[in-house]
């Protein structure tokens, strides 16, 4: 008797469940080494922004524990690691060896070590204890992961009482004029872009269309609470172009 199998998406195509991990670890062991590039020349600049408001919003303080997850290339890492200071440490967890590799060498190169470990981890099932970190993070990583509520529900479990989770991703644009030129800019330009400069289009099409799939403001927020998260909120960030939420672990 033939099973039927569970499916999601990937961008905008239908996958088999137990395919789409593979499928993105195609796409960030082909980006990595041009990432941090093709990341400023895609938004000009601004991630570095929505970064650093992210920073500004984390409360993060020195001797504290940070899981920088889906952490890739390690530009949060980079941050919190002079933030806590010695006396604290930071996670910079990635599933994908590729992205961990460049991240390691780059932060290596800027002089940050010492209170930083580096861990290949999917964020569905986190290796961590219960009640470890005082912040995690997930900075444009949630889109990619096959179960959200099960990551979210691993963020929750090993953030201590009183932490907090921020999530920075790409959301929906409040105007619709945005939204028609932002649609223009991702499906047309951005894969060109992908193309001449990473010689891969097909990755940064998954981009545009994986941004599209990927849950709405409210939606998001609805998730983290049934997470366990309380006191959720979130900050629209160049228009909805990308959202901050935080929820907190009482
Ligand atoms: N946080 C970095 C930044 O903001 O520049 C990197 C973001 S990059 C767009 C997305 C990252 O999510 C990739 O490094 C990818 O390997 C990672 N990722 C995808 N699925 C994951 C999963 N299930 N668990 C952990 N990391 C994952």
């Amino acid at each position: 008797m033939s099973q039927t199998k569970e499916t999601t998406h990937f961008g905008y195509q239908t996958v088999n469940k137990e395919d789409k991990v593979g499928m993105v670890a195609n796409v960030f062991h082909s980006v990595a080494a041009k990432y941090d590039l093709m990341n400023d020349l895609m938004s000009g600049g601004i991630h570095r922004l929505w970064k650093r408001f992210a920073i500004d919003c984390s409360g993060i303080r020195p001797g504290q524990k940070v899981l920088d997850l889906a952490g890739g290339t390690g530009d949060l890492s980079a941050k919190f690691s002079r933030i806590v200071g010695k006396q604290g440490e930071v996670v910079l967890a990635d599933i994908n060896d590729s992205m961990l590799k460049v991240g390691r060498a780059k932060l290596r190169d800027m002089g940050i070590a010492g209170n930083i470990n580096y861990v290949q981890a999917n964020a569905e099932n986190l290796p961590f204890p219960d009640n470890y970190f005082d912040l995690v993070t997930i900075g444009f990583g949630l889109r990619n992961v096959t179960d959200k509520d099960a990551a979210l529900r691993s963020m929750f479990r090993v953030l201590k009482p009183g932490g907090r989770l921020l999530v920075l991703e790409f959301s929906k644009p409040e105007q619709e004029a945005l939204s028609k030129a932002y649609d223009a800019y991702s499906f047309h330009l951005l894969p060109k872009m992908g193309q001449v400069i990473a010689d891969d289009a097909e990755s940064y099409r998954y981009l545009a269309e994986s941004i599209r799939m990927h849950p709405d403001q409210d939606t998001l927020k609805e998730m983290m609470e049934q997470a366990g998260f309380e006191s959720v909120g979130y900050y629209n960030l160049t228009g909805g172009v990308v959202a901050l939420h935080r929820g907190y672990k009482f």
